[in-house]
């Protein structure tokens, strides 16, 4: 789970972590208002969005100007006019794919005085099963670009999770820095900051880029993306309560109310699958014989029929979705429960586009017979290759005739 760069902000603040002072609005009304409390005499206007690269970016919209997703401004006046400007308008950005992001709220900032930008994340490295820290002196810089260009410019520093951050991290940290005296020291403090932080919210990754040293000397986080593990967030309701659902997928947020394991892909081909496993090996399949799996879905062991209704809705809800292979191992999971799921959902949404089963396993028979007496169009395959290799044809006859 993400969250917006200012809510970061202020988990980073609950842990000594020096950030800029700032005030999120929801409406340019009250940007003015934001503005005085701040005080000037420079502010920054930062679009909030799910996505890195906003300074860079470009609105869609002709009347959002064409200053980026982040801007400078000298004065009152000019925080509102980029509120107005900004706020409700799309943002393109080299994360956000080319359809953009609605801005849906700002961060007014305090401006700070940038002598250098840094680099620091932290992430789970899962080679050693530690945490790491990954800093670089190529601050405010794409950090892909940078490892692809000048990997030497990336240092990697591995925490043992029985000591914690220990002062030669610090140091090491430095070094790679380049920061020396005070500025080394208040390193190595903001390295235990950032670990305990971390730890104590059950991050997926933590990234501040840049890292900024001041003009007046002082380390400050001035960008923050955060993630979260999605399976800790029953333990942090603060966090969780923290969830922007305009800044995530529809089909994702209502699969999760069904606790269905859903993702959204890119390609044309539904998946209904029961387990992880084999939900990867029918993705794998349908690529195999050329065409692309339009989600991950599990709909787990013990699905009910109201389940698997609600996967089906999702799957035919999503206009990318040319042909469903609904391909089901009966071990927990019954047969029978899947047909009466797959027919449920067929006769309150109907069915626009071809649709594969292939069943085996518990109650197997049953299953087949529900679904042939159905009178549904269904197109039934034997194994796992005979069904790929029937939807995949089917969808290109479809589009053949299109
Ligand atoms: P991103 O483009 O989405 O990564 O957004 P950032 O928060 O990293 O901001 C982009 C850039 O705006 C930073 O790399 C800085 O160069 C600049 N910037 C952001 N905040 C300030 C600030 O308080 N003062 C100054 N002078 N520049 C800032
Ligand atoms: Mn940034």
């Amino acid at each position: 789970m993400n969250v917006h760069e200012y809510q970061a902000k202020a988990i980073l603040k609950e842990f000594g972590v020096p950030v800029s002072r700032g005030v999120p609005i929801m409406a340019a009304s009250e940007a003015r208002k934001a503005a005085e409390e701040l005080g000037g005499p420079v502010w920054v206007v930062k679009s909030q969005i799910h996505a890195g690269g906003r300074g860079k970016g470009k609105f869609k919209e002709a009347t959002a100007g064409d200053k980026g997703g982040v801007r400078l401004a000298k004065s009152i006046d000019e925080v509102e006019q980029f509120s107005k400007e900004m706020l409700g308008a799309t943002l393109v950005t080299l994360q956000t794919g080319a359809a953009g992001r609605t801005v849906g709220r700002l961060y007014i900032e305090d401006g700070a005085a940038i002598d250098r930008e840094l680099y620091l994340s932290a992430l789970v490295d899962r080679a050693t099963s530690r945490v790491s820290f990954v800093v670089s002196t190529e601050g405010g810089m794409d950090i892909e670009t940078v490892a692809h260009d000048t990997p030497e410019r990336i240092h990697t520093i591995s925490v043992d999770p029985a000591t914690g951050v220990m002062p030669h991290h610090g140091r090491a940290a430095a070094d790679a820095l380049n920061l020396k005296g005070d500025l080394a020291k208040g390193m190595a403090k903001l390295l235990t900051q950032l670990y305990a932080a971390f730890v104590a919210k059950d991050m997926d990754l933590l990234e501040i880029n840049p890292l900024i040293v001041t003009k007046d000397g002082q380390l400050k986080a001035l960008d923050a993306k955060m993630s979260f593990d999605g399976n800790a967030m029953y333990r942090h309701p603060d966090v969780a309560a923290l969830r922007d659902e305009a800044e995530e997928d529809a089909k994702e947020i209502e699969a999760s109310k069904h606790d269905l394991n859903y993702i959204t892909l890119d390609g044309t081909i539904g998946c209904m699958v029961n387990g992880a496993g084999l939900a990867m090996a029918t993705m794998d399949i349908i690529k195999l014989y050329g065409e692309a799996p339009a989600n991950f879905l599990d709909v787990g062991g013990g699905a009910t029929k109201e389940k698997v209704t609600a996967a089906f809705k999702i799957i035919t809800a999503d206009e990318n979705v040319k042909g469903i292979l609904v391909n089901i191992f009966g071990g927990i999971m019954r047969c029978d429960v899947i047909a009466e799921g797959v027919i449920a959902a067929v006769k309150d949404v109907g069915l626009q586009v071809p649709l594969v089963v292939r069943l085996e396993g518990t109650n197997v028979q049953l299953g087949k017979d529900i679904i042939a007496r159905s009178g549904l169009n269904v197109i039934a395959a034997d194994d796992l290759d005979d069904a790929a290799q029937k939807i995949v044809t089917a969808v290109r006859d479809a589009r053949g005739k299109a």
